[in-house]
């Protein structure tokens, strides 16, 4: 039987979701905000021809009211110039309060946060999936399907990550690393060759979702641009999914449309109604706004429906992988020249082993090179004054790694977004505070990883570690959560709503519990577990 259904988000989650149900014959509604991101730069420019160019290199790189340069006090290895709406601190509705405890990122965007995100794909294993209350078999096939929507390219040979990540799938094209980073695997593989007892750290080539498959229309041609918006459309973006969806009759996209809440009936959605009162009718429902967005706009129905009485409603979780950024030295590169023609994204891909049997087994990190930035808030540290330190900074950048820690994260009844209506505007606050538990897992991690990068010649300066804010882990999760009892505000192992049996949640939302690999390939493939079978 075709049904309709309104999909409320444009992002990973939504148009996955979209092309899962048009593939099945149903019909396509989807409501988005959906600004449009700048366009990229010709498929002739390179990293290396964008930087000869002052006047296009300070417009390109910092915007053209310099708001990409990084500030005194930031904690961010570089920041987007504001020519790219994709990502926000200030969420759809201009209501947040309290965010110094937690500051998370939006996307206003057609496409959403995946359309500036740093491709790492990296399937959950059943050890990751503390609580999912769905087992690895259940989503297995739906994998398979992310797999290839998203073009992910890695290792065609097995390497030592192959046993532990990205189980499901057989890479039949891979991307090409710099030298430095096949000079790091190689001498990984002769350490684990030589030291076998020591398998608490693994590294590999990292899984990303770039296409570089030889026949591709959109292979990529190793301009080095990757960090600042790919120019030949390599790196997957939600919008090449909704690309596909145009292909149906029955796909319908809707944009600046801002969902404020649902209106229902008996228990079952009637309108999906936006900010300006505008209704739109829906039969069955999809919410796919982003964690964060779309804990509000079920909190915010929770209230006009009556479900919930009180003035301030809460989510029943928050979660997000803190990040830990610790620059390291790799003294075999000492003066050598640094290729910009090669992905610069994070080539290379460390799991480390930890002790906690509350936290999924292997805990993400990613290490990148950083000779291609312009500029990195280490300098700030260097005491010459600016010239000199910049002088010694080009000096010894091509030595220059960081590895970023992503930390997993539990449920605790301390972490919410809160909804206050009392006042005229409807408030957004995060509650978000860190347990002590993951402070010993992080310095678990650092430690096993200092001991392994040292007979690499790669000395970590953990003293210089970089704490990011908390929310700017970007991989929202938690908010709806999946729970096998009956439970307000959450949903059951189909991501069906025990609040409204016409609505389904398909967005990080409903993962009760954040594994420390990258999220979105896994939403994704939640998103085609769910909506196959409806
Ligand atoms: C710089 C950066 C690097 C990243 N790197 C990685 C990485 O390497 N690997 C990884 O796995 N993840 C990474 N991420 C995270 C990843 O991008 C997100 O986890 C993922 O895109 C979330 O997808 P989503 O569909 O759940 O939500 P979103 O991408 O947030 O999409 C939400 C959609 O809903 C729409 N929307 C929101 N609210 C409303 C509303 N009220 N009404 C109508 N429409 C609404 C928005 O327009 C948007 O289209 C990164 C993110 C960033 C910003
Ligand atoms: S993936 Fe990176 S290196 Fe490849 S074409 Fe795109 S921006 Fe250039």
């Amino acid at each position: 039987m075709i049904k309709k259904f309104t999909i409320i988000g444009s992002g990973a989650a939504g148009a996955n979701a979209a092309l899962t149900l048009l593939e099945k014959g149903h019909k396509v509604e989807m409501l988005d905000y959906g600004k449009l991101d700048s366009a990229p730069l010709e498929i002739s420019q390179t990293f290396k021809t964008v930087k000869s160019n002052a006047r296009l290199a300070a417009s390109f790189f910092y915007g053209n009211d310099f708001s990409g340069i990084n500030g005194p006090n930031d904690t961010d290895i570089f920041k987007y110039p504001k020519r790219r709406p994709s990502i926000s601190t200030t969420n759809l509705y201009d209501n947040e309060e309290n965010t110094d405890q937690f500051q998370p990122i939006f996307s206003n965007c057609k496409g959403g946060l995946a359309v500036a995100w740093g491709a790492n794909s990296i399937e959950f294993n059943q050890d990751d999936m503390i609580g999912f209350e769905y087992s690895k078999q259940d989503i297995e096939s739906s994998y398979k399907v992310a797999f290839k929507r998203l073009h992910v390219s890695g290792p065609v040979h097995e390497d030592d990550l192959s046993s532990i990540v990205n189980a499901s799938y057989k890479f039949n094209s891979s991307h090409d690393m710099s030298s430095a980073d096949n000079n790091f695997i190689r001498s990984a593989k002769l350490k684990n060759k030589f030291f076998l007892k020591n398998k608490n750290v693994l590294v590999g080539q990292s899984r990303l979702a770039i296409d570089n498959r030889l026949n591709s229309d959109n292979k990529c041609y190793s301009c080095g641009l990757c960090i600042w918006g790919c120019p030949s459309n390599s790196i997957y973006t939600p919008l090449k999914t909704l690309k596909d969806c145009k292909k149906f009759e029955n796909f319908k996209y809707i944009n600046n449309v801002k969902v404020s809440h649902f209106k229902s009936d008996n228990g079952a959605i009637k309108y999906v109604i936006d900010k300006s009162g505008a209704r739109y009718e829906a039969s069955n429902v999809i919410l796919a706004a982003g964690a964060i967005n779309s804990a509000i706009i079920l909190l915010k129905s929770f209230k006009e429906n009556k479900i919930v009485n009180n003035n301030k409603i809460r989510s029943v979780g928050l979660l997000d992988t803190e990040v830990i950024k610790i620059p390291y030295l790799s003294l075999s590169k000492i003066f050598k020249k640094f290729t910009t023609d090669k992905i610069q994204f994070n080539g290379l891909l460390a799991m480390v082993k930890n002790e906690n049997k509350n936290f999924p087994l292997w805990t993400q990190v990613e290490l990148l090179s950083l000779g291609s930035l312009i500029y990195h808030p280490l300098l700030k540290k260097i005491p010459l004054g600016v010239k000199n330190s910049i002088l010694a900074f080009n000096l010894i950048k091509s030595m220059l790694g960081v590895a970023t820690i992503f930390l997993p994260d539990k449920h605790s009844d301390k972490n919410y977004i809160e909804m206050d209506f009392s006042g005229p505007i409807d408030k957004v606050r995060y509650s978000y505070t860190s347990s002590r538990e993951k402070k010993v897992l992080k310095d678990e991690i650092i430690k096993k990883l200092k001991n392994y990068m040292r007979p690499l010649g790669s000395i970590m300066i953990s003293q210089q570690a970089i704490e990011a804010k908390n929310g700017s882990g970007i991989h929202y999760a938690g908010t709806i959560p999946i729970r096998a009892k009956k439970t307000r505000g959450c949903v059951n192992s189909h991501c069906k709503s025990y609040d409204f049996n016409n609505l389904h949640v398909v967005d990080g939302s409903v993962f009760p519990s954040l594994p420390s690999k990258s999220i979105t390939l896994n939403i994704a493939a939640n998103s085609i577990r769910v909506c196959k079978k409806l």
